[in-house]
């Protein structure tokens, strides 16, 4: 039986240091601020959204939902970030993804300030992790790591295999698992024989937005299996990952939901954290 990876749990540890952490901060006059930014009525980022207000507000952190009509142009929206980028109150500034299709999502997250970029998609933000320079990292690998260090799961010399190459999640996970000396082989829809290379990694990480694609003769005997995936199948919330095939193979695995759902948004609001007390130097 695998070890089961609570990221609820650790979420709620993490959410209590940042916690503490913001309420140090007041000691220096600081309360850390975020913007989160949502346009139109898409369900989905709706419930997100709703779950990231709450979890910063909860932290002690200053959390400002700002709602916009679809009808918003690319022009109106760049406005609004770009007074954000300057109003002090405001730490993190998030514009929840998918936009409409009017809307670049390019020129949407080139115009953030980095050092407010707490999603971590600028491409200085990019750059900076490809280089291993300081910078904001994405909230969904980065929480990740988290529960690699929480579970004691050592990473150098491993072989781990990243399933989906997306800025979001794929590509910086490889690159901090890289960074933590792992052997790293990213695949994608294009990728051939994946279940031959699934089949040797000590380290599968699954974010692909296919239910249940990861299946037990998939994976190595006592792998650690992530299962990023978020997916509604018959009106469930389910992963990329087949919980139930998988689970006798893999010596840990995370839940969905519990897994790195909650770590995201733990994340996300330590990223805001640090971006307020890098202001103060603290
Ligand atoms: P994207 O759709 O941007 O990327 C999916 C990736 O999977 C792509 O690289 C794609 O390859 C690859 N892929 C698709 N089909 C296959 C296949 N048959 N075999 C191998 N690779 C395949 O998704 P995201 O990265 O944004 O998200 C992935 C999943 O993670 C989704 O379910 C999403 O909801 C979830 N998610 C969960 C979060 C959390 O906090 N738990 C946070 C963010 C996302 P190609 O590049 O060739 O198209």
């Amino acid at each position: 039986m695998a070890i089961l990876i609570d990221g609820k749990a650790w979420a709620a540890h993490d959410r209590a240091q940042t916690a503490a952490a913001v309420a140090k901060l007041a000691d220096s006059g600081v309360k850390p601020g975020l913007a989160v930014v949502l346009i139109g009525e898409h369900p989905a980022s709706m419930s997100y959204v709703r779950g990231k207000d709450r979890a910063a507000k909860e932290a002690g952190i200053y959390s400002e939902v700002i709602r916009l009509p679809s009808s918003t142009t690319e022009s109106g929206l760049l406005n609004l970030v770009e007074e954000l980028n300057h109003d002090e109150r405001f730490h993190g500034i998030l514009v929840q993804l998918p936009l409409p299709a009017h809307i670049s999502e390019r020129s949407v997250i080139e115009a953030i300030a980095p050092h407010k970029d707490v999603d971590g998609f600028h491409p200085l933000n990019v750059g900076a992790l490809a280089l291993g320079l300081p910078g904001m990292i994405p909230c969904t690998p980065l929480g990740i790591m988290r529960l690699f260090e929480y579970e004691g799961i050592a990473l150098e010399g491993k072989q781990a295999v990243v399933i989906g190459r997306s800025h979001i999640v794929g590509k910086p996970m490889a690159q901090l698992l890289l960074a933590a000396n792992a052997t790293v082989t990213v695949c994608h829809s294009r990728t051939t024989e994946l279940a031959s290379l699934t089949r040797r990694a000590d380290i599968v990480i699954a974010a692909i937005g296919k239910p249940r694609m990861i299946t037990g003769d998939m994976i190595k005997q006592g792998a650690v299996v992530i299962d990023v995936g978020m997916n509604r199948l018959d009106g469930e919330l389910c992963g990329d990952v087949d919980f139930a095939d998988v689970e006798p193979t893999a010596s840990h695995i995370t839940p969905v939901p519990g897994g790195v759902g909650p770590m995201t948004i733990a994340t996300l609001l330590n990223n805001t954290v640090k971006g307020a007390a890098e202001r103060v130097r603290i």
